[in-house]
């Protein structure tokens, strides 16, 4: 049976699929809504525990894995601080590794390169500037897509791969919807140097401060010279998740903040740490600096036989804190890709096929997203 299968979305969850159907010979377009693969930065690192890098291993061919493993950082500790950089020995998320140099490590993408490692040798199928708005099930059971520009397609199926607040999501999958926290998350980098050497350990250091978390991660890189996609230069990361009292923010505040406002916010969340470290988190070096509130996804339940499907934050969107996001999305990459080859396979139907992978996805995705919450309340009290 040949499938034309349309993605929306070319975030590392589409992408990731979009690699697995290549993989499996299924026929497929993802439709990005950005103008250009490079319009937003995506600059930050991103943690792929274990079942994110078995998920890739599953959808990539051989080379562009091994390009995603030769471009992660150099693996290192994690250490847990007080505000004092004393090391505390009483706070631990369940899905963090201790070491990253043991077995199964996390591996610390910088989610830019990652991206680029997902839309190697597909770049023909990924259509950008194109935002797909709405569809509606034909007699014959295709799909037909819409898009603001007033062009449509058809298929047999679409993965709704857009990304967290999807409207389309709540078209099939009714019910879904976003819980906002009142918690925020801001993050940013600054070049990785000599003189910051001076200040922090090579690897993840986790300072616990009052209804607040600063997260650091040095982003060292090996240089191999013929690599096909090569890392960028070395950073540091930082992430500052918290209470909105910890950045001086109202509850009903606006995120949409000024450069001075956002300047201010980080200046108050770390007023505890030591000054050494203030201009990790502050002035001209900062670069990909942004605020974002933390919500978890409230999920609802598919309404009819459209066949469409879900996947990634557009169904599980979720608290930063565990570092799961996106390693469910991925999971949900390589778990359609096999869902969708049996039916291929077998000749089950596809109605079939996507109950049993969406069965699967919300089981697995509602465990990520408590596992987050609980995250959440050890770094931060966030009472959610
Ligand atoms: C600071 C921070 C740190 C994080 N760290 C980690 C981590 O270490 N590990 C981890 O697992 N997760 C982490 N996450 C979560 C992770 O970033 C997300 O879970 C992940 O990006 C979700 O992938 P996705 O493909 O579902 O959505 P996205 O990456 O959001 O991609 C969705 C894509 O769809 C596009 N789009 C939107 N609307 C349309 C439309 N109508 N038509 C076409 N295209 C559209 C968007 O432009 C976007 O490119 C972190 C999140 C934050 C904010």
């Amino acid at each position: 049976m040949a499938m034309k299968v349309i993605i929306a979305g070319a975030g590392l969850g589409g992408l990731c699929l979009a690699q697995g159907l290549k993989k499996a010979g299924i026929d497929f377009t993802v439709y990005e809504k950005d103008a250009a693969f490079n319009s937003r930065t995506q600059g930050y690192r991103i943690r792929i525990d274990y079942s994110g890098q078995e998920s890739l291993s599953t959808c990539l061919p051989a080379d562009l894995y091994a390009a995603f493993e030769n471009t992660a950082a150099v693996p290192a500790p994690v250490y847990t601080l007080d505000t004092r950089m004393q090391a505390l020995d009483n706070k631990w998320v369940d899905q963090w590794i201790k070491d990253e140099r043991e077995i199964p490590a996390d591996l610390k993408a910088d989610r830019h390169t990652l991206r680029r490692v997902l839309i190697s040798g597909i770049e023909q199928q990924v259509i950008f500037d194109r935002d797909l708005t709405g569809y509606s099930v034909q007699p014959d059971q295709t799909i037909q897509c819409f898009f603001a520009d007033g062009e449509t397609v058809t298929a047999d199926l679409l993965v709704i791969a857009n990304g967290a607040a999807s409207a389309l999501t709540a078209s099939c999958f009714p019910g879904t919807g976003l819980h906002d926290t009142g918690n925020v998350c801001i993050y940013g980098k600054v070049q990785w140097d000599e003189q910051r050497r001076q200040l922090l350990q090579q690897g993840t250091s986790v300072i616990f401060g009052e209804n607040i978390a600063g997260i650091i991660d040095v982003m060292e890189f090996n240089r191999i010279s013929d690599a096909a996609v090569t890392p960028p230069e070395d950073y540091l990361y930082w992430a500052l998740i918290g209470q909105r009292s910890s950045f001086g923010l109202q509850q009903d505040q606006s995120l949409r903040l000024s450069v001075p406002a956002l300047q201010q916010a980080i200046g108050q969340a770390t007023e505890a740490f030591p000054a050494a470290l203030s201009p990790l988190f502050s002035g001209a070096a900062v670069t990909a600096s942004a605020i974002v509130p933390v919500r978890h996804s409230v999920q609802g339940r598919r309404a009819d036989n459209a066949p469409v499907t879900v996947m990634g934050d557009a169904i599980h969107t979720m608290s930063p804190a565990a570092g799961l996001g996106a390693n469910t999305a991925l999971r949900d990459a390589a778990a359609l890709t096999a869902h969708l080859k049996k039916t291929i396979d077998s000749g089950l139907s596809l109605m079939e096929t996507l109950r049993n992978y969406e069965d699967q996805m919300l089981t697995y995705s509602a465990a990520a997203i408590a596992a987050s919450k609980k995250g959440s309340a050890l770094l931060y009290n966030s009472g959610e």
